[in-house]
């Protein structure tokens, strides 16, 4: 490990404290139920800032919330009372076009990533709202429409730097602490704070198609197992995904490549029998990546649950699609490349699920917070009996019983001797925790 210098001295126009201009504006995250007040924000703008704060948090006994995009939908970004480190000013995206890669600064969205590569027809797995971290993405896994072609965000993390617990700076890869590079390719924030992320890129094209078919919620079982069944021949270009959302059942695929190939892959879903509405939009794959920036907007209550299912049966299908209208219920396939990597090359697990399911709910008013979360969760729980497990990143509230339902034993035993490793005491606690050996 490298020593990193002076221990905790940052200067003051990178702090903001309560009652400072810009303070609140810096603590407000994606989700409106959030309401958390930090001591101290720290505005990171090198990699010496976030070792430094580090340094300073544990000096002073304060809590350390980490940064990025702040879509965590609990806020774990945020401590109240205690200090934020904040990544946001670290949002600087590098790409080498001929070596296929990108170093991405710890607190950089997804959209600044997909603007730095497309232009040279490159991408990489990124989810599908542009303001969503690549911090906490890639760390958790990182689904995208890429992904089923060209595996997760973390399959194609080749290096990154971080900041330990004790404030030093270290360098995880293959060759360099490969342990630690396992463990951060899905086990989260727990083991440090990620400065740089070097990813690998693909020639994408710059193209997607998506295609949507309505149905109404009713009469859709059959025509949803219809889609089931295509997807699990579905080329790679293809991510089929899925809706459920007043009384509507939505059914298609996205495509990312040469249109007129997504299009002539529609053909299948004629299969499905006549829809309500059909829609095959042409788009740029920046746009794509944008299109639900604005439904998935800021400034909203919400919560959810999800499952990951290995097999989506028709009694499965019957649940789905009378589910409660005021919950927007979302099925997206996986398989493809991210089932073909090794399930103990990552901590990343449950590579085998078929599907993954989230059900979403959004409100304004704090008077229906109980109504509107109660509804989620009953959606979620009518499908557990279909459950094979839960991707971390969609975790919220479940605690240690949502860690252990995200990694088997096994992979939970091997992060938490990497945990015993660089954060014995759990300094970085505030996130879909793996604590250290008692
Ligand atoms: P933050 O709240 O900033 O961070 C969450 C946690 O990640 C932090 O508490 C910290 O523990 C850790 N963290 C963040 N950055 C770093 C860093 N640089 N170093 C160390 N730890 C860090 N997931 C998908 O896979 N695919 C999707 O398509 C997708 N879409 C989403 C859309 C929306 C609208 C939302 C809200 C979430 C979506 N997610 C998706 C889930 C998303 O991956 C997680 O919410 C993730 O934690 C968000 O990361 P963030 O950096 O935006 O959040």
């Amino acid at each position: 490990m490298t020593e990193t210098g002076p221990p905790t001295t940052i200067t003051d126009d990178r702090v903001l404290r309560p009652g400072d201009d810009g303070y609140d504006a810096a603590r407000q995250v994606w989700n409106a139920m959030v309401d958390h007040r930090p001591a101290m924000i720290v505005r990171c703008r090198e990699t010496s800032d976030v070792a430094a704060a580090v340094r300073l948090a544990r000096s002073e006994g304060l809590e350390i919330g980490v940064r990025c995009g702040g879509h965590s939908v609990v806020g774990h970004a945020v401590p109240d009372g205690g200090l934020m480190i904040d990544l946001t000013p670290m949002r600087g995206v590098r790409v080498a076009p001929r070596r296929r890669r990108a170093w991405v600064q710890g607190g950089a969205l997804l959209g600044a990533l997909d603007a730095a590569t497309q232009p040279y027809g490159l991408a990489t797995t990124a989810g599908n709202v542009s303001h969503t971290g690549v911090g906490g993405l890639t760390l958790g896994g990182g689904m995208g429409w890429l992904a089923r072609k060209h595996g997760l965000t973390c399959d194609n993390l080749v290096s990154c730097e971080l900041v330990t617990a004790d404030g030093d700076v270290v360098r995880a890869s293959e060759d360099e602490n490969p342990e630690l590079f396992w463990g951060l390719r899905g086990g989260g924030g727990n083991f440090g704070i990620v400065t740089e992320f070097e990813l690998r890129l693909h020639e994408t094209g710059t193209r997607a198609l998506s295609v949507e078919l309505d149905f109404a919620a009713g009469g859709a079982a059959p025509a949803m197992a219809r889609w089931r069944d295509l997807n699990a021949t579905a080329p790679r270009e293809a991510t089929y995904a899925a809706t459920v959302y007043d009384s509507v059942v939505t059914l298609g695929f996205v495509w990312i490549g040469d249109p007129a190939a997504g299009r002539e892959h529609a053909q299948v879903l004629d299969a499905l029998g006549p829809p309500l509405d059909r829609r095959v939009v042409e788009m740029a794959y920046v746009d794509l990546q944008r299109r639900e920036d604005t439904l998935e907007g800021h400034a909203l209550r919400r919560y959810w649950k999800g499952h990951y299912i290995r097999e989506l049966p028709d009694a499965a299908i019957e649940v789905l699609v009378a589910q409660d209208p005021t919950v927007a219920a979302s099925v997206q396939a996986y398989g493809g490349a991210i089932a073909e990597v090794p399930d103990d090359a990552t901590a990343y697990s449950q590579r085998d699920a078929a599907f993954e399911y989230v059900a979403a709910v959004r409100w304004t008013d704090p008077a229906e917070d109980e109504e509107r979360m109660a509804a989620a969760r009953a959606s979620a729980a009518r499908l557990v009996p279909y459950a094979s497990g839960v991707y971390v990143n969609v975790l919220g509230d479940e605690g240690a019983e949502g860690v252990r339902r995200a990694y088997p034993p096994e992979k939970l035993a091997r992060l938490t001797a990497l945990k015993d490793a660089y954060d014995p005491g759990n300094v970085f606690h505030l996130n879909q925790n793996i604590p250290p050996s008692p």
